[in-house]
């Protein structure tokens, strides 16, 4: 069986939608600043942030968009953006991760049964992308989102990765609230945080113990037990 059928006995219509494009330029406003970032920054990635970790994985992340110094910077989700701190710690606490810091492409990070990916997939000025730019990368979250296996769980970093995410299901609107979960059908959870931005968590308006909330129920629902002992950093990195 080639690796597209095999892709496609889990996800009957995943070679309908578009996969993760490295050369999108659809909104012309975010494209125009990557262009900016890139003159400014010649080390920098500067391109659409493709998703990271496993394939197939049960739990899919999904949160804003890259961070200009971060994940735009490194080309992989949360590397080097604030953001990442707080994640890449608790990934790792709950045997997703090898190692619990995210710093470069070239790391050594594994995730296993888990991947990551944003609701956009490039930097944004601000960290705001508009209405109409999420709209236009949904159909590659939605590619994303069509790798869950049944049973699995996403977790909507903030509103807009929550909305993004039952957009790209063709759900109607949920409320989104801070450890919150919806039945998505297939037995697939949607389990909301709020994001784990400096800002949310220099205020507290998130903390380390109300995001490890929104993990355990994760790991309850798909029946993993958080290891005892962190998991080691020896194994190689996912596939790129
Ligand atoms: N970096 C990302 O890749 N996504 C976010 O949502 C924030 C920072």
């Amino acid at each position: 069986m080639s690796a597209i059928q095999e892709k496609s006995a889990i996800l009957p219509d995943l070679r309908r939608r578009p996969v993760y494009d490295a050369e999108c330029r659809r909104c012309g406003r975010l494209a125009a600043f990557l262009d900016e970032v890139r003159a400014a920054h010649p080390s920098y990635v500067c391109r659409p942030v493709p998703p990271f970790g496993a394939d197939a994985a049960r739990l899919l992340i999904v949160g804003l968009a890259p961070g200009l110094h971060g994940a735009n910077a490194t080309g992989r989700p949360f590397t080097g953006d604030h953001a990442g701190i707080l994640l890449y710690e608790t990934l790792h606490a709950y045997g997703f991760g090898s190692q619990p810091q995210g710093a470069s492409r070239d790391d050594g990070l594994f995730l296993d049964d888990c991947r990551i990916t944003n609701a956009v997939k490039c930097l944004p000025p601000g960290n705001k992308p508009l209405p109409a730019e999420i709209r236009a990368c949904n159909d590659y979250l939605a590619a994303d989102l069509a790798t869950i296996p049944d049973g699995g769980a996403i977790l909507a970093l903030g509103r807009i990765a929550h909305e993004a995410t039952l957009k790209a299901l063709a759900r109607g609107p949920a409320t989104f609230a801070h450890g919150g979960r919806h039945a998505l059908g297939r037995g697939i959870v949607l389990f909301d945080s709020y994001h784990c931005s400096r800002y949310n968590t220099n205020t507290r308006r998130l903390t380390p113990p109300m995001f490890h909330s929104v993990f355990d129920a994760i790991a309850r629902h798909l029946g993993r037990d958080r290891p005892a002992v962190p998991q080691s950093a020896s194994r190689p990195t996912n596939p790129r």
